[in-house]
Parts: C-alpha cells; sequence; structure tokens
C-alpha cells in the first residue's frame, strides 16, 4: 500500500520531540484571563506568523518580492529541466513560494485589525494574482508539463500522488487555453477576465438592498422597515420575523428581479458555457466536476432526484407540521376568514414560512434554550474536549504555545502546537476565537501555509488559522459557547486537522486543498461526534459547580436538530438541482426565472410567487458554481463514516488510525472515491448515500421514550 509506505519513510525523516516546556495544556491556553497573559512585548518584533518580513505593513512588499523572484528562478529552472518527477517538485515548490504570501495575504486582507496591514496584504494579493495570470499562460512553463504529460512511459513511472498533482496542475492550465491555437486562446483569455468582473459584480449585486415607496406597505408594518424619505429599504428577508405580513412583504420586495442582475447572471452563466466548450467540456458542470466524488454531471443528478424523491413523503409531513403551527397561532388564518389582498389563500404554506415556524416547533417540543447548555461549554472545557477526543483517536494532542512577539495580530489570539505521540510536532493552529471590531462575522478556516516534502527530506509544517467570532471571557466569567457554537466549534476543528495531520508530498494538496466535495467530509463528521452523548460527556461540565450535563439534554438536543429537517434538506436539494440546470446544458431552455420556477416545484413544493428571482440572491452561484450539492454529497460520506467506523465506539483507535490513513493524510493527492473507499472498506453507491442521509433524520425512538417517561 502506498500511503503507508511513504508515512512510513516521512515518519523515519522527522524529528521526533518530546512535549516542550513552551507548552502548556489546551484548556488553560482559553481560560486564563487575557490581562493574566499579556504578550511579552520587551525585546525585538518578529513578524506576523513568524515570516521576519512582517514585522511591519512594509515587509509585504518585501515579501511578495522576494516570491516573485523567487518563481522566475524556479520556472527558468523548470523549463530547462528534462521532464520527470522533479519537473512536478518544482512546479509544486513554484506554487508553495507563491501561496505562502497569497494565503497569508489573504488571511490578513480581512482579518488584520490594522488599515495599513490590511491595505498592503491586499496590493500583495493583486501582486501575486497577476504573476499567477502571467504564470498560467506562459507557453514554455506549460510545455515543461506537457514534455512530462505526453510520455506515457514517462507518466506511469510516476508514483499516484506525483501523477495526480501534475494532472491538477494542468487541469488549471488548460483553463487558460494554452493548449489552443493563437486565436482560442486569446478568447479564453478573455472570457476569463469576463467572468471574473461578471462574478464579483454579481456577488455585489446579492447583497444590495431594495427599495419600495413607502406608501405601498401596509401602514402597520412599515415601522418595521429602514425608511430613506418616501422610500422603504429592504435589506433581507427577515425569515425570523414573527409578523407574517413582515416576511411576505420583505419576500417579495428583496426577492423583486432587478433587470442589470438579472443580465449579469445570464451573461455570468453563458461565458462559463463558452469557456468550457472553448477547453473542451460539454457543459461548464462537466469541467467543474472532474476530479470531484461525483465525477459528473449525470451522478450529480442522480443524487439529487433520488433524494428529493425519498424525501418527499417526509417534506409533506414537515409541511403539515409547519402548516399546523401556522393555524394555531393565527387563528384568523382558518379558510373560512374573508380572503385577504395578498397572495395565497391564507391556510397556504409560503416560501417564507418555514424557517419562522419550525424554529418555534422545535422550541416548543424540545425545551432546548441555549441559556441551559451555555454553562456546562466553557471555551476551555470544549477545547479539552477536543485534544482528548484526538488524544483517544489519533494519539495527537493539542498544546498552548505562547506566540513571539509580532507573531499574532491580535492579542487574545492562541496559538495551539499539534503534537503526535510519536511523530512529534504536525503543525500549527492559529486561534483567533473572540469577537473583535472590524473582524468578518464568519466562522472559517485558514490555509497559511500548506505542508510539503521538501527537497532536503524535512516536512515543511502546515500553518492555519481558524476564526470564530465567540464572546470574550470576563473575570467572573469564562467564555460560554452554545451549542451551537460549541457544533461549530468542532466542525471549524474538523478543518484543521484535515490540515494538520495530511503528510502530502506536495503542497498544491496540502490538507484542505482537495475537491469540493470531500473537503466538508472531516469537518461534517466532527458535527457527529459532537453530538455524540459519550463524546460530550467527556468534557461538558457546569464551570461552576463541576456538574455534568446530563445525557437527557443531550439526547433532546440531537432529537430537536430532526424537525423539519426533511423539509431543510429539501430546500438544499433544490437550490444544488438549480445550479447543475443553470451550469448544464446551454443555451437554457427558457429564463433563468422559469427555470427556478419549474425546479422549485419539482424540488421543493411550495408555490413560486410570482414576480420574484431568488436566483438574484443565490451568491454561491459564483464560487460553488456547478458545486452547491457539495455540502448535501460530503455529509452523505460523513454520515456513513461515522455509522461504519466509529457509531458503535467513538474512541475507536484502529477506526481512527484508519481514517487517518485512508482520508485524512492523502490531503486532495489522492481521487476522493478511492479515500472513501478505503476508509467504507466498500464502494459506496448513490443509493447509499441518499439512504444515509434519509436515515439521519429518524427519531431516535430511545430518546422518546425517555422523554416521555
Ligand atoms: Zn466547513
Amino acid at each position: 500500500m502506498l500511503c503507508a509506505r511513504r508515512l512510513g519513510g516521512l515518519r523515519a525523516g522527522l524529528r521526533v520531540r518530546r512535549v516542550s516546556t513552551r507548552w502548556s495544556p489546551v484548556g488553560a491556553a482559553f481560560t486564563v484571563q487575557p490581562q493574566g497573559r499579556r504578550l511579552d512585548w520587551s525585546g525585538e518584533r518578529g513578524g506576523l506568523f513568524g515570516v521576519p518580513e512582517l514585522s511591519a505593513p512594509e515587509g509585504f512588499r518585501v515579501a511578495q518580492e522576494k516570491a516573485l523572484r523567487k518563481t522566475e528562478q524556479l520556472v527558468r529552472r523548470v523549463c530547462a529541466m528534462p521532464p520527470g518527477p522533479r519537473t512536478v517538485l518544482i512546479f509544486d515548490e513554484l506554487s508553495d513560494s507563491l501561496c505562502r504570501v497569497a494565503d497569508l495575504a489573504d488571511f490578513v486582507k480581512i482579518a488584520h485589525p490594522e488599515v495599513a496591514f490590511r491595505e498592503a496584504a491586499e496590493e500583495a494579493c493583486r501582486s501575486i494574482g497577476t504573476m499567477v495570470e502571467k504564470l498560467n499562460t506562459n507557453v514554455e512553463l506549460y510545455q515543461s508539463l506537457q514534455r512530462l504529460l505526453a510520455d506515457k512511459k514517462l507518466v506511469e513511472s510516476l508514483d499516484p500522488e506525483t501523477r495526480r498533482v501534475a494532472e491538477l496542475f494542468m487541469f488549471d492550465f488548460e483553463i487558460s487555453g494554452i493548449h489552443l491555437d493563437r486565436e482560442k486562446r486569446k478568447r479564453a483569455v478573455d472570457l476569463n477576465v469576463k467572468i471574473l468582473d461578471l462574478s464579483s459584480a454579481f456577488l455585489m449585486g446579492t447583497h444590495l438592498p431594495n427599495t419600495i415607496e413607502k406608501r405601498l406597505l401596509p401602514e402597520r408594518i412599515r415601522h418595521h422597515f429602514e425608511l430613506a424619505g418616501d422610500h422603504a429599504v429592504v435589506d433581507s428577508l427577515r425569515a425570523e420575523a414573527p409578523d407574517d405580513l413582515v416576511r411576505e412583504a420583505a419576500y417579495k420586495i428583496f426577492l423583486y428581479p432587478n433587470a442589470g442582475q438579472l443580465k449579469r447572471l445570464e451573461e455570468l452563466l453563458s461565458s462559463r458555457d463558452l469557456l468550457a466548450k472553448l477547453v473542451g467540456y460539454p457543459t461548464y458542470s462537466h469541467r467543474a466536476l472532474q476530479g470531484t466524488i461525483a465525477q459528473s454531471p449525470e451522478t450529480v443528478m442522480e443524487f439529487l432526484e433520488k433524494l428529493s424523491d425519498k424525501l418527499s413523503e417526509r417534506t409533506m409531513k414537515d409541511f403539515e407540521m409547519i402548516r399546523g403551527m401556522k393555524m394555531k397561532l393565527n387563528p384568523q388564518n382558518s379558510a373560512d376568514s374573508p380572503p385577504r389582498d395578498h397572495q395565497g389563500s391564507p391556510e397556504e404554506l409560503m416560501p417564507w414560512d418555514p424557517p419562522y415556524y419550525s424554529g418555534l416547533i422545535r422550541a416548543e417540543r424540545f425545551n432546548i434554550e441555549p441559556s441551559l447548555y451555555c454553562p456546562f461549554f466553557s471555551l476551555g472545557a470544549c477545547m479539552e474536549g477536543l485534544s482528548l477526543l484526538f488524544n483517544r483517536l489519533l494519539g495527537v494532542s493539542l498544546y498552548g504555545e505562547q506566540p513571539t512577539k509580532g507573531e499574532v495580530w491580535s492579542e487574545d489570539v492562541r496559538k495551539l502546537a499539534v503534537v503526535h505521540e510519536s511523530e512529534g510536532l504536525l503543525g500549527y493552529i492559529y486561534c483567533d476565537f473572540f469577537q473583535r471590531a472590524d473582524k468578518p462575522h464568519q466562522d472559517c478556516h485558514f490555509t497559511i501555509r500548506g505542508g510539503r516534502l521538501k527537497e532536503d527530506g524535512n516536512y515543511q509544517l502546515p500553518m492555519v488559522v481558524l476564526m470564530l467570532n465567540l464572546p470574550h471571557s470576563s473575570r467572573n466569567l469564562p467564555t460560554l459557547l452554545t451549542p451551537g457554537m460549541m457544533e461549530n466549534l468542532f466542525h471549524e476543528m474538523g478543518h484543521a486537522m484535515h490540515s494538520m495531520l495530511g503528510r502530502t508530498r506536495y503542497q498544491h494538496v496540502t490538507g484542505t486543498r482537495c475537491p469540493t466535495d470531500f473537503a466538508e467530509v472531516p469537518s461534517i463528521l466532527m458535527e457527529y461526534f459532537a453530538s455524540d452523548y459519550r463524546v460530550v460527556h467527556q468534557f461538558a461540565r457546569h464551570y461552576q459547580t463541576g456538574q455534568s450535563l446530563p445525557r437527557n439534554m443531550v439526547s433532546r438536543l440531537c432529537e430537536s436538530k430532526k424537525v423539519c429537517a426533511a423539509a431543510d434538506m429539501q430546500l438544499q436539494v433544490f437550490y444544488a438541482a438549480l445550479d447543475q440546470i443553470y451550469h448544464g446544458k446551454h443555451p437554457l431552455r427558457s429564463s433563468t426565472t422559469d427555470i427556478l420556477r419549474d425546479t422549485q416545484e419539482r424540488f421543493y413544493g411550495l408555490p413560486y410567487v410570482p414576480n420574484t428571482a431568488w436566483q438574484l440572491r443565490f451568491s454561491h452561484l459564483v464560487g460553488y458554481g456547478a458545486k452547491y450539492y457539495s455540502y448535501l454529497m460530503s455529509r452523505a460520506v460523513a454520515s456513513m463514516v461515522w455509522r461504519e467506523c466509529f457509531r458503535q465506539d467513538p474512541f475507536n483507535r484502529a477506526a481512527g488510525e484508519r481514517y487517518r490513513r485512508e482520508m485524512l493524510a492523502h490531503g486532495g493527492g489522492r481521487e476522493p472515491m478511492l479515500m472513501v473507499q478505503g476508509m467504507l472498506q466498500k464502494r459506496p453507491s448513490i443509493d447509499d448515500f441518499v439512504n444515509t442521509l434519509v436515515s439521519d433524520l429518524d427519531l431516535d425512538f430511545e430518546t422518546f421514550l425517555m422523554d416521555s417517561t
């Protein structure tokens, strides 16, 4: 088995380090109050993430120039070299030198509290971006890789990871049309530029508010909206507003079609289609899905159709339940009350109803008030829980490490060393967990430096940032997490461990740099651990009394997530199908709005509302074009892995080791279905994926009995 050998080889080359005195237990790193652990500001100031140049914003220019010079050297070197495995190595080094500046800058430009740093990082991103464009159209560079891939004998002699990485680099090249004649190449470059411009313009348009003349709004709801002169401004769907009329108005106004945005979307879709055809694919979807678990648009549609059919009965039941709640709260909505002047008979369920009423049902049926749970989920306890879980499953521990001066961008950022019991230090996670003015309000994982085997035989350790938005602790109160925050923390740590445990030879496929429909598997799998009583019991302790979180509270939480979950999933299926059709065969058979209406009827079930165009707010069409289904497919794989490997014993070390060996270790360096197959020890079918997702919606009978006694 190739990967075991490779890991064995790497292990021998790595220094095994004992736990250093610089490392403290992870829980302590998050429970000590900020004023108790001031950074040492004396002495020489180092740079961000330990990069010496980055002690000041000006350093970005130095770092980017250094990277560009190195790139030029490497380009000369690889072009002059006979083709062979070293070609791939140099390509990866080239990509590494650019990514190390670009990825770091990508993070700094949105998260650094100082404007000067953010601006310098923005500039670095631009200049590296220009360089990457230049490289993607550099014919000589392309030919150096082409010579390798055209030599059948040589290709056969490459190990699978090297071969895959070579093909991935080629795949990136080809979208620039570099393999085509001069005229077509120019068209490809022009299309790429056009797509980039349309993407950012469309993205901007998805967030813009719509306005309406104030007098057109029923008087009793006007005060719910921001008023500007004679107009009311509607900037969201107001999905959680208790008043039906407010939600209805917000839905109809916010989704009212905008001609400019409509044209941008149509042009974006047709340009993507033209580009895909130009570089040799029947549709944009075909290109986007190459190398993924699904592999083809046909498989994705089969998955979505089967899932939709299997869900439909449950979805109807959910809709019935939601309708019941709507009637109960608004008795005037009964069928014999006089019809109102707005759309839909009063008892009909409309697309603006489910999120609000399903929330009410959840709260009514299960007593899951977050404040009951928070005291059991102090951040320190949760981090200890994660460390303990990783330790038992994978032999890995998390330790707090004191950052050097200038290494972190805010005093409350914690640095974690991820340490394996026999391999030693695996990498670093910077935890930017706390709320801060100007910080983007999103939970996410950033790769700052990818792992790779360097030419000198040492392993370049991966470095990532996890960003959350948790409240600060105070003198008397540690940071307490709601169940939702706790689950997000586990999810994001799943991404981080994917990065830490990968030992790919190439940074181009490090950790989370893998196909989109595989990328969420490790993170969603962590959500299953976070919902298991045996795991939660290990760490959830009341921060004052030390009492464990009672078992029935954990069960209630898990069961509450299943309320109206079929309807939620059905909505995701509808979005994913819409994304597939938009990126499928062109010219489209009708307008994007007509397609939305038909797809909504086929895949969701609640009526389309005339004069609305939800697709113009579908921002994920830009970043996830033809891949919106990924989340559902990742969830299916994670669910199967949980059931087959961990449900019986969530601390099973052998299963944990297999998980690392078969899945995490490879990053994107192995075909994803092979990784899934290696883990499950069988090749799952589309039906398996559908069945596992639907089974997850079943209520747990044991909990039901326990709660009714
Ligand atoms: Zn994620």
